[in-house]
């Protein structure tokens, strides 16, 4: 059975990169996951402290290093 935790409102969460979801917590077997409500298959962070900073690393659209610029035009 899942277990979600909100996580503070007052916390900034990059949405889901996948879908656009505010993350949750994840309480199992008492580790922290933080992960996407909607799916398993989303990013999740590997269990042990609540770590927002690893999910919001990961689900940045533009990742930090600024490495490429994509070509890719919205349509
Ligand atoms: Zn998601």
């Amino acid at each position: 059975m899942e277990k979600f935790i909100p996580i503070q409102a007052n916390i900034f969460c990059e949405p889901c990169k996948d879908c656009g979801a505010r993350p949750v917590v994840e309480q199992a077997k008492g580790k922290f996951i933080v992960r996407c409500p909607k799916s398993k298959a989303h990013y999740q962070t590997k269990p042990g402290h609540v770590d927002i900073n690893d999910w919001n690393t990961k689900n940045k659209v533009h990742p930090p290093l600024g490495n490429k610029t994509s070509n890719k035009q919205a349509s």
